[in-house]
């Protein structure tokens, strides 16, 4: 997928995660998904809960041992961190968590939840350096250097959040996988902190994959937007051009469901029900795994797995409609 004179950063090609599940069989969270992430973007990835979005981001970043496919950083092939590219990738390529909740050691002071990474990289040489960095990175995310000395229970989700987000950042990363970042917020506070990446990509130069439920906050912040559905990306485009113009199925069914401010068009505006049963991704053979769902489904459909296939420059779908 080549996207004009943009550089690639990441390259998943043919992505495949399995998990066994005792007695049960294999389940295939992410199933053979392609696809580039350009240097200074946000590529953002939606879809209903249990679609693989999570598994997709954790998997890139190795948290968890790719089943098949590739992984590219930067050119350099960084499957399951073949051996060598562990630190070189790690460095570079850092993680938000969904909830600030769990995701901060209630034990650990702000300092020593920050400083972590950086110890583990050997980044700073002297004390005084440690605390400047972290005084400076409290800073650039909106806290202060009183919080340093503080332990996370003392904070507001928003603001651990915030710390979160300054612990990802203290290695100096280039490119960060941002999984649900603002789903565990209150509303009145999920926005500062989208604003807030938005600040930190612009000033920092830095490459998101934006993974959300929550469409509207995605097309906000995203260039370019892929939805999973059951362990596929099923359509991939620009943010403009797929909430302008989507063409799958189920990315239509999704986008319909979004409430539309004006009150006058939210009267009059049509939605598709997402109707049928939603099929296991334990097992699953080939054909579309919307097909239970989808009111054209055909006999194709539900033998023949549909490939993500560029339907209009830059705009790519995987249904039998666009064959
Ligand atoms: Fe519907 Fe078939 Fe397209 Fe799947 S491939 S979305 S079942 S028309």
């Amino acid at each position: 997928m080549s996207n004009g004179n943009q550089e690639v950063l990441v390259h998943v090609k043919n992505m495949k995660k399995y998990f066994n599940i005792r007695n049960k069989g294999v389940l295939k969270a992410v199933d053979d998904v392609s696809f580039d992430i350009y240097k200074g973007e946000t590529l953002g990835l939606v879809g209903e809960s249990g679609c693989g979005k999570t598994t997709c981001g954790r998997t890139i970043l190795g948290l968890y041992p790719v089943t098949e496919g590739e992984i590219e950083y930067e050119g350099r092939n960084v499957t399951n961190f073949k051996k060598g590219d562990l630190p070189w990738f790690k460095k570079r390529a850092q993680m938000i968590f969904q909830d600030p909740y769990a995701s901060l050691d209630p034990r650990m002071t702000v300092e020593s939840i920050i400083a972590e990474g950086m110890e583990n990289f050997g980044i700073y040489q002297k004390p005084e350096e440690r605390k400047e960095r972290i005084y400076e990175l409290l800073q650039l995310v909106g806290l202060n250097k009183e919080h340093a000395s503080r332990f996370p229970h003392e904070f507001s989700g928003g603001q651990r959040q915030r710390i979160g987000i300054a612990r990802a950042l203290a290695v100096d990363p280039e490119f960060i996988v941002c999984d649900e970042p603002i789903s565990a917020l209150d509303v009145s506070i999920q926005a500062q902190v989208v604003n807030l990446l938005v600040k930190l990509q612009k000033e920092l130069g830095l490459t998101y994959l934006f993974i959300a439920h929550d469409l509207s906050m995605v097309k906000h912040i995203s260039d370019r937007v892929g939805v999973m559905y059951m362990g596929h990306i099923v359509e991939l485009a620009s943010s403009t051009e797929l909430y302008a113009n989507p063409q799958h199925p189920y990315t239509k069914a999704l986008l319909s469901a979004i409430p539309i401010p004006d009150p006058e068009k939210e009267k009059n505006k049509v939605v598709l029900p997402l109707e049928g049963e939603v099929g296991s991704p334990i097992n699953c053979g080939p054909g579309c795994r919307f097909a239970s769902r989808c009111k054209y489904a055909t006999e194709k459909c539900k033998t023949e797995t549909p490939e993500l296939k560029e339907i209009e420059a830059g705009h790519f779908a995987a249904c039998h409609l666009f064959e």
